[in-house]
């Protein structure tokens, strides 16, 4: 069977077509043996590739596909069928390697909310789906048009990948790349022994020697996320009066990467658990019903800088409210539902100047400047992991975040037999 550029494309209209004439329809997984006994046709996927398509009589004699006559060779994955269905460890085909990508051997992988909010249907993602965009791990192989990395590498890469093409990858601003791919998104993820990078050249990072996977796993969302959202709008300058707003993984890095700048940071959380690890931090920790009157007091006449890493009408709103005059707001956590459109305080953004930004992740152009904090000692991230956990149990972690209120401040990192 050939490759199509876009498989959804075919398999839907394969699928309408099949529907339109009255017959049943199975949407399954490729071991479900008692499907092909009651179902007239049959798509079998794997990761969003068509692998059998027809009639199931007929399929059932020709062959029993197993994932080991797919493509060769087997990994290991943390995989969902639908959305909220139990992400469990499954063997799975070795990806394919494009002609611009990379496949790299997952050393490390950050468990993160974004990945719980795709688990959760909150953002659309190809079925059956393996989650994880945040990782580290060495290159196992690299395209024929690949010329700036070659197996063996230490790497890295932003979660949002750009296409190397367009005029915002042109300007280094990749993270806005209308024609983004995501791994543990737009492709599978790195909840595995193998993830695909594409476009190698714009959106892989090179390790330094002396960071260490896990340490690295930790950078590609939430700590290159507070970097540039620290850095990119409003440069944060000694004695700067920083507020956090959400004390998570955005959040504890967001106040790191503030003190090392040489602001004031002040963290606000509803745990007391994530306040501590604030505190930890060199932060001033509290609580949220003290936020107005605390921040008042501690900064006089305002925050030069808030970022809100949680996403809510509520603590936007709070964030905003509590700049000092022309503060910067960066809104770093996704604003879902009805907090989409959430009100701000539109007289005070225009008599105090008040500059609100949205941030989206970080380049790969933009790592050397992060890079060479961590590698000068100036930000240590080993600080900011909370929990090491074997890669098997990536998923678990994930569903585990249906609990809002997180039990464990800072960030989890999944780490392969191989080692961090
Ligand atoms: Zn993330
Ligand atoms: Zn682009």
């Amino acid at each position: 069977m050939s490759t199509p550029s876009c498989w959804s494309d075919v398999i839907f209209e394969a699928i309408e077509r099949i529907r339109d004439e009255g017959a049943t329809v199975l949407l399954l997984e490729q071991h479900a043996l008692a499907a092909y006994e009651i179902a007239d046709y049959l798509y079998v996927s794997e990761f969003g590739k068509l692998n059998m398509l027809g009639d199931a009589p007929k399929l059932l004699e020709e062959s029993f596909v197993t994932a080991a006559n797919l493509e060769g060779h087997l990994v290991k994955a943390i995989v969902y069928d639908v959305v909220g269905a139990p992400a469990l460890v499954r063997d799975v085909a070795e990806p394919d390697c494009p002609e611009d990508g990379a496949v790299i051997t997952v050393r490390a992988t950050g468990v993160c909310r974004s990945d719980w909010h795709a688990w959760r249907g909150h953002e659309a993602v190809p079925l059956p789906h393996i989650p994880g965009h945040e990782f580290a791990g060495v290159i196992a192989a690299v395209g024929a048009q690949v010329r700036g990395f070659a197996p063996g590498d230490r790497v890295t890469a932003p979660f949002v990948n750009g296409c190397g093409r367009c005029e915002w990858c042109r300007a280094g601003d990749a993270q806005i790349c209308p024609n983004q791919t995501q791994p543990g998104f737009s492709h599978p993820g790195s909840f595995a022994e193998r993830v695909v990078v594409r476009v190698a050249d714009v959106n892989l990072v090179r390790l330094p020697d002396e960071l260490d996977f896990v340490s690295a796993a930790a950078l590609g969302c939430r700590f290159a996320t507070a970097f540039r959202a620290l850095t990119a709008y409003r440069r944060v300058e000694p004695e700067d009066w920083v507020v956090v707003f959400g004390c998570g993984g955005v959040g504890l890095s967001a106040i790191m990467i503030a003190r090392a700048l040489g602001a004031r940071v002040i963290g606000v959380d509803l745990s007391a658990a994530a306040r501590a690890r604030a505190a930890e931090l060199d932060a001033v920790a509290i609580d949220v019903a003290e936020t107005s009157t605390a921040i008042a007091e501690l900064t006089g006449a305002g925050a030069h800088l808030t970022i809100d890493a949680v996403g809510s009408a509520a603590t936007a709103l709070a964030a905003v409210s509590v700049l000092r005059r022309g503060g910067q707001h960066v809104q770093v956590g996704l604003m879902l539902d009805a907090d989409a459109l959430a009100p701000l305080p539109w007289e005070l953004l225009v008599a105090q100047e008040l500059r609100v930004a949205g941030s989206h992740g970080m380049s790969a152009a933009d790592y050397p400047a992060m890079l060479g904090m961590i590698t000068d000692g100036l930000l240590d991230l080993r600080g900011l992991i909370a929990e090491r956990i074997p890669l098997q149990k990536a998923g678990t972690a994930m569903m585990a975040m249906d609990n809002p209120v997180a039990t464990r401040a800072g960030i989890t990192v999944a780490v392969s037999d191989t080692g961090g």
